[in-house]
């Protein structure tokens, strides 16, 4: 069959909006039609050129929702017309984490920039017949899409499908880096930079933890308007040395129990450290460019001062686990997914969608799929 697909060709130009091929799925994979798609910043790096994947033409886009429509011979667990959410990290289910249930940290994590399918083997053409790979395994910037089953969690029907997408990636990510990367405590202090997708989702973390002080920072107003909404109790508008020297005013000169950057490590990271008090945590849940390639903090200051600094992806849980008790919390009205959305765009809208990213006028923007 052929899909209507958003393809990344060219690093820094719009993604192409094009009709490819889609095969039909192999033995152990499923034909998905998307609901939901977030525009996450991750994807935005990519187009940026400042994470590199291992081909082009490729169809971005991994934080997905939607219903099956076809499954392989061998799938077990997933039948036609189940609602879905999309894993940007497949759990291959054999290797030694996924074994120990740490499928986020599952061996084939590597292999999600490469374009391939799991087995290694393409779904996709273009018009000329080239291979179109799929980010994260997923290519989910496309109507429809194949899967393998390692990339699926089934949910339940009554979950809104765009609400569903959000927690495929930037809700398990923030709520996860506070609540298991960081493992807040009750009456716990935390400063939160970058109030993004990611972001606004630890400050949602942070809350349901019941820490006591959690200081929202970004250098734009709304977005801290955003996070009060969320749960931060404080806003900073700062960055670098005034960020650090704002939170120490707040934390009676001693600093929050743990940081989170979650957006532009390579300048924020070392003005969170230093607004972390001894002993704290730092957390990266942020992606920083390939080009980036030292933290400057000397050893002697991190020994001394007892801190860890740490990364979270997908929030350092198993998205099997983290998933559905995720939609259990909105379900019980203790986590906002409604709030998350800034703005919904067509597929062929898309382009705009990341320049209002860029523009810093979305908490997330999602592409509906009007099938
Ligand atoms: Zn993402
Ligand atoms: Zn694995």
């Amino acid at each position: 069959m052929d899909t209507l697909a958003a393809v990344f060709r060219e690093i820094r130009q719009p993604l192409s909006i094009e009709r490819i091929t889609l095969d039909p799925p192999g033995p152990t994979e499923v034909l998905v039609r998307l609901a939901a798609v977030g525009l996450c910043r991750t994807d935005y790096h990519v187009i940026r050129g400042e994470r590199r994947v291992a081909m082009r033409p490729m169809v971005l886009g991994h934080e997905a929702a939607g219903i099956v429509e076809q499954i392989g011979t061998a799938v077990e667990g997933i039948k036609p017309y189940d609602h879905v959410v999309l894993t940007f990290i497949p759990a291959c289910g054999i290797c030694r984490w996924c074994r120990a249930g740490l499928h986020h940290l599952c061996a084939e994590g590597p292999r999600i920039t490469h374009g391939p399918q799991l087995d290694g083997t393409y779904r996709r053409r273009d018009h000329a017949g080239i291979a179109v790979g799929a980010f994260c395994m997923i290519g989910a910037f496309a109507e429809r899409t194949v899967v393998d089953q390692a990339s699926v969690i089934v949910i339940d029907k009554d979950i809104p499908l765009d609400l569903a997408s959000l927690v495929a990636c930037g809700v398990p990510a923030g709520v996860g880096a506070a609540r298991y990367r960081a493992r807040v405590k009750h009456g716990d202090s935390v400063l939160v930079v970058g109030c993004g997708g990611d972001g606004m989702n630890v400050v949602q973390g942070a809350r349901l933890c019941g820490a006591s002080k959690i200081i929202a920072a970004d250098i734009v107003t709304a977005k801290l308007d955003w996070a009060r909404e969320f749960g931060a109790s404080h806003g900073i508008n700062a960055q670098g040395e005034a960020l650090t020297r704002a939170v120490l005013e707040l934390t009676d000169g001693i600093g929050v129990n743990h940081a989170f950057v979650c957006i532009d490590p390579p300048a924020t990271l070392v003005p969170a450290f230093r607004a972390t008090t001894k002993g704290g945590n730092v957390v990266v849940t942020g992606l920083t460019p390939d080009s980036v390639a030292e933290i400057r903090i000397p050893p002697l200051e991190l020994f001394v001062t007892q801190k860890a600094i740490m990364g979270a992806v997908y929030g350092f849980a198993s998205p099997r686990l983290q998933i559905p008790e995720l939609l259990k919390l909105y379900r019980s009205g203790n986590l906002k997914l409604r709030e998350l959305i800034t703005q919904t765009y067509q597929l062929d809208q898309i382009n705009a969608g990341y320049s209002d990213l860029d523009a810093g006028k979305n908490l997330r923007g999602v592409v509906v799929f009007a099938h």
